[in-house]
């Protein structure tokens, strides 16, 4: 990007430049290389184990990526060719294509203010043949979770978290990941809790799901010689595990200061643009600082100008994108009317207190000047 300002702010800087932790994450891969396991191998498990108890569940199975963590816990319950399952309009796209490419129907119900799915909104859209609920903690806060269980539980509806953006987040004291049958969480490296490739991991309370998962992430392969139904290879890269398992105990310095850093923009910006809200029994984790506009497609240009990458992260609604927009079904009004002015400021721990206050001033600035 340009840099025509005193100073540039990057989205995310995902450069391992720090000494201390490059040569931590260089002898995570070197013990690796010295015992040979390549594949799965004891870095594998002892991640799996951890996060499990991180989230408080009692297992966890690690894979490719978010997206195959979503589709092997669809295909894992059973999900598939004529079943409904009703997830958010505003997501990542991989959302939708787990759900679609593991034969079932997305079906896009609204979000609320909190840019999460509606319950009541979800409730509208259940069917004799809707089998689960997609919920999507969106920016790293964790959705209505005590209203989506319930409505799950009248129906008989299973409920799978989409958790990718939400690692460490925390609702009534309770964090992302634990309240669903199954949650996925992507360890991309965008991700809060990121590794330096493609990682993905499901957690889940359910025997029977934790084995057919093993199978699923490898081939339908039950055990060394017998394929119990088809599959394909989402195993998690074992030099991956090594590295977010070395990781994972600065997860909450990380998500700290990430807070740290919403709250100081949010400090700056009330008053001149909508800031994210968090209500007392919310602990989010800013995947991303997501603040509302009329004039994001202008503030976004204008904040470029300045050297300040802002995003538009995902431009247009699941249910409109060429993939689904002739078939979609679902009603979304409130999410049609939001997502033309979501931006997402600059945040990521290695910011310092001067950039947040660059970007701040810049926004006010944009406001001030022309508004
Ligand atoms: C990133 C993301 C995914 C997919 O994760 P990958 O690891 O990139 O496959 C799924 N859902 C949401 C909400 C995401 O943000």
């Amino acid at each position: 990007m340009a840099a025509r300002g005193e100073r540039t702010v990057p989205f995310l800087d995902l450069r391992i430049t720090d000494g201390a932790v490059r040569s931590e994450l260089l002898e995570a891969i070197e013990a690796v290389f010295r015992h040979g396991r390549f594949i799965l191998g004891p870095e594998v498990e002892a991640l799996e184990q951890k996060v499990a108890a991180y989230c408080g569940r009692r297992v966890a199975v690690g894979v490719g990526s978010g997206t195959d963590a979503l589709l092997l816990a669809l295909k894992g319950l059973g999900i598939g060719p004529g079943d409904e399952v009703i997830t958010t309009a505003l997501s990542w796209i991989a959302t939708a294509n787990a759900i679609a490419v593991a034969g079932a129907t997305p079906v896009f119900a609204d979000i609320g203010d909190d840019l999460n799915i509606d319950p009541s909104r979800a409730a509208d859209l259940i069917t004799p043949r809707t089998k689960a609920i997609v919920p999507v903690h969106y920016t790293g806060k964790v959705c209505d979770m005590a209203q989506l269980m319930r409505l799950a539980d009248e129906h008989g509806l299973d409920v799978i978290e989409d958790a990718a953006q939400a690692f460490g987040a925390m609702r009534d004291g309770r964090r992302a990941g634990s309240f669903g049958r199954a949650a996925c969480f992507s360890m991309n490296p965008m991700k809060v809790f990121g590794a330096c490739g493609e990682a993905g991991i499901v957690v889940t309370d359910d025997e029977a799901l934790h084995r057919r998962l093993l199978a699923l992430r490898y081939n339908g392969m039950v055990d060394k010689d017998e394929c119990g139904e088809p599959g394909l290879n989402g195993r998690i890269d074992t030099l991956q595990a090594a590295i977010l398992l070395r990781r994972l105990p600065d997860a909450e310095r990380i998500i700290e200061r990430r807070r740290y850093l919403a709250e100081r923009y949010s400090d700056r910006l009330a008053g001149v643009v909508e800031t994210p809200r968090q209500a007392a029994e919310e602990y989010d984790v800013f995947y991303t600082y997501t603040i509302r506009t009329e004039r994001r497609d202008e503030l976004s240009a204008f904040l470029e100008s300045k050297g300040i990458e802002a995003k538009v992260r995902d431009r247009y609604l699941m249910p409109e994108q060429p993939a689904y927009r002739d078939t979609a079904r679902g009603s979304y009004p409130n999410a049609r009317r939001l997502v033309g002015r979501l931006l997402s400021l600059p945040l990521h721990e290695k910011m310092t207190e001067a950039d947040v206050d660059y970007v701040a001033e810049s926004v006010q600035t944009f406001f001030g000047d022309s508004g």
